[in-house]
């Protein structure tokens, strides 16, 4: 990799820092990555599912395609990092490095245009609102992968907390799903004093949040990993008034369908059971917001060949343990044979990046893209294109 792809893509990294957008609404980083890959020489697609772009470039006659997918969205958080470059628009930052996903995309779409030979398309896909999880389907819906035909697709997310370039992945489930419910009880309201007038849905909420947690404990196969956990407990009570209404929101994680299954039906029984023990009503609203992350195992090995070209094999894992964060990367999975995998973005380390030796978690106010992994992200896709559309007769 020679360092001009690196010092384009740290400044490209830099100014998309400076334009966050949240969930679809990129439209500033689409505008650049589709004027900046058109620049490149990439023939460029923009307006899918909104503000989602397709940057793509044929070299030779194989058929052969190959995806590279980066995420644009920002999040609604105040940045405080203090960098020079910080965001412009007020009360909007990239405070999980889509930025610097968006930039090693782009340095790979600079290096593919202009030093590297393969024989076949790559496509880079930029996609909004992977925040929410809800960017991937709807170009999917919008007809990605029938207008751009993809035999395999990658990504990578930057990682605080694994050594700055290392680059983890694993075959099968790599991130969890995230299943959201919201339980409502409903009861009798009245006087605080006198419970005997009442249906108080206050304590057959209690019971719920706690019969809950039976769920991973009980019924769940000790060796699968699953977490529920109920996060917001709402009423319409008062300090002295017993409320008409127990409203229970919370978030599920699952690395299998069957599991993400088996916790809808025990929430509905145990809520139903509950709340008929108890003379109350009850209602429950299920809803899957990110399906597993599953790996394909050829993509994977590919994927750790590469990663070993790029960051050499005493810097990759290609057997990591999975994690219970989510990814919208999931359904890309779900439709063509995929790899995501983990760039270890360094050591996290109070102060952040600005604060010197290290980075802030994601999420943070502080966080920081850590530009020193740009090269290794850039020379991974460079790496994976050039392997899986290898040049058959090169003069
Ligand atoms: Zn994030
Ligand atoms: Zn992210």
């Amino acid at each position: 990799m020679t360092t001009d792809h690196i010092d384009l893509a740290t400044r490209w990294r830099r100014h998309l820092h400076q334009i966050p957008g949240t969930g679809f609404d990129v439209g500033e980083a689409a505008d650049f990555v589709a004027r900046t890959c058109t620049a490149l020489g990439w023939e460029v697609t923009t307006g899918i599912s909104g503000n989602g772009v397709v940057a793509s470039l044929a070299r030779g006659t194989s058929s052969r395609t190959i995806a590279l997918r980066a995420d644009m969205d920002g999040l609604p958080i105040e940045e405080r990092t203090g960098v020079a470059y910080a965001s412009k628009n007020h009360g909007t930052m990239h405070a999980c490095g889509h930025d610097g996903h968006m930039a090693m995309v782009l340095g790979a779409a600079s290096a593919l245009a202009k030093d590297i030979a393969f024989d076949g398309t790559v496509h880079l896909i930029f996609q909004p609102a992977e925040e929410p999880g809800t960017g991937a389907e709807a170009m999917i819906a919008d007809g990605l992968f029938d207008r751009f035909p993809t035999d395999e697709i990658y990504g990578l997310h930057n990682i605080p907390g694994l050594p700055a370039g290392e680059i983890h992945t694993r075959p099968g489930p790599l991130m969890a799903a995230e299943d959201n419910f919201e339980i409502r009880i409903t009861g009798r309201g009245g006087h605080a004093s006198a419970p005997h007038f009442v249906i108080d849905p206050m304590v057959i909420g209690a019971e719920i949040v706690l019969s809950l947690q039976t769920i991973v404990a009980r019924n769940v196969d000790p060796l699968d990993a699953v977490v529920v956990s109920c996060t917001e407990l709402i009423t319409d009570g008062a300090r002295n008034a017993i409320p008409d209404q127990v409203v229970i929101r919370g978030d599920a994680r699952t690395f299998t369908d069957a599991d993400s299954a088996l916790v809808e039906t025990r929430i509905r029984e145990i809520t139903e059971g509950a709340a008929l023990a108890h003379r109350a009503s009850s209602e429950v609203v299920y809803t899957r917001v990110f399906r597993p992350t599953i790996n394909d195992a050829d993509c994977v090995a590919h994927a750790a060949a590469a990663a070993r070209h790029a960051v050499g094999a005493d810097r990759v894992d290609a057997s990591c343990r999975p994690i219970t964060a989510s990814e919208d990367f999931a359904a890309y999975a779900r439709a063509v044979p995929a790899c995501f995998a983990f760039l270890g973005a360094g050591e996290i380390a109070e102060g952040g990046t600005t604060g010197g030796g290290g980075t802030a978690p994601l999420h943070s106010r502080d966080f920081d893209f850590n530009d020193a992994i740009l090269g290794a992200g850039i020379d991974f896709y460079t790496a994976l294109a050039t392997a899986r559309l290898p040049e058959g007769n090169r003069s």
